[in-house]
C-alpha cells in the first residue's frame, strides 16, 4: 500500500473536520474521495500534505510516518494540485513548470516538461504566454502539469473540475485517466461523484469526516442510497 491512512481525526478549534476517518490508496490507482460540502474533503488532503496539523491517527506513506512540515511532506513524492488554478498567473506557462520542478535536479526536469507539452499540446502553444491570461481550463491543465513536474508518486487533486464547462470536465478527466496510465497514483477529490465513479478504481464516501462506505465504482453504484444521494447529477 502506497498511502495508508488510520483513525485520522483533525478539528479546526471545536469543529472536528475529520473524526477517525482510515483508508488506502494502492499504488498505480486512482482513488476518489466523494462527499457533500464540508464533509471533509479538502481537510484531508491538506492533512496529508501537511498544511493542517492532526490531532490524532496515523498517516504512513510507503510505510513510514510523514514529516510534519509542508516543505518536508513535497521531498517525500506528494504533491497536492490545489482547488482554484492557484497557478503563478505573473509567470509564464513554461517558468510555472519550471517552478513545478523545482524540488527535482534540472536535467531530471527537462524530460519532464517535454512530456507534460506531449499531454497538453496547448501548453506547447502557449508556453511563452502569461499564465494569468489562460483560460480557467488551460489554467487548470497548467495546475496539473506543475503538479507533475516533480514526478510525485502521489498526486492529491481538489477538485479539478470546478468551474469549467461539460466539455472541458470531460478532458480534463481524460487527462486524469492518461496520467494514471502514464504510471501514477491520484488520490482525487471531486464533487462532481459520476465522473469521479467514471473514473477510479475505488472510491470512499465520506460523511462528517468519517467513511461511510467504500468500494469499486460498480459496488457503490448498485446502492440505491449512494445513487439518490450523489448521483443525482448528470
Ligand atoms: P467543500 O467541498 O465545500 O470544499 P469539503 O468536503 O472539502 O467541502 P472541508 O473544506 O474539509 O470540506 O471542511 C470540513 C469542515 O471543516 C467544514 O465544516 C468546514 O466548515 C470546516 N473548515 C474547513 N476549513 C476550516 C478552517 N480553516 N477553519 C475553520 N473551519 C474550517
Amino acid at each position: 500500500m502506497l498511502l495508508e491512512i488510520r483513525d485520522l481525526h483533525v478539528s479546526y478549534g471545536k469543529i472536528k473536520a475529520l473524526n477517525g476517518l482510515s483508508l488506502d490508496v494502492e499504488k498505480g490507482k486512482i482513488v476518489s474521495i466523494i462527499g457533500a460540502n464540508g464533509a471533509g474533503k479538502s481537510t484531508l488532503l491538506d492533512a496529508i500534505s501537511g498544511r493542517v496539523k492532526k490531532n490524532r491517527g496515523e498517516i504512513l506513506f510507503e510505510g513510514n510516518t510523514l514529516p510534519k512540515d509542508v516543505h518536508k511532506v513535497v521531498h517525500t513524492g506528494i504533491t497536492q494540485v490545489p482547488e482554484g488554478r492557484k497557478i503563478f498567473a505573473g509567470l509564464t506557462v513554461e517558468e510555472n513548470l519550471i517552478m513545478g520542478g523545482i524540488t527535482k535536479p534540472k536535467a531530471s526536469t527537462k524530460g519532464t516538461e517535454e512530456e507534460m507539452y506531449k499531454l497538453f499540446p496547448v501548453l506547447l502553444e502557449r508556453k511563452h504566454q502569461q499564465a494569468g491570461t489562460l483560460s480557467g481550463g488551460e489554467q487548470q491543465m497548467l495546475a496539473l502539469a506543475r503538479g507533475l513536474m516533480s514526478q510525485p508518486k502521489l498526486l492529491l487533486l481538489d477538485e479539478p473540475s470546478l468551474g469549467l464547462a461539460p466539455i472541458i470536465i470531460n478532458q480534463m478527466f481524460d487527462f486524469i485517466r492518461a496520467i494514471r496510465d502514464m504510471g501514477y497514483t491520484i488520490l482525487l477529490v471531486e464533487q462532481n461523484a459520476t465522473k469521479a465513479l467514471s473514473l477510479c478504481d475505488y472510491a470512499y464516501v465520506i460523511e462528517n469526516g468519517q467513511v461511510r462506505m467504500q468500494g469499486t465504482a460498480e459496488e457503490l453504484m448498485s446502492r440505491s442510497d449512494i445513487v439518490s444521494a450523489y448521483l443525482g447529477e448528470k
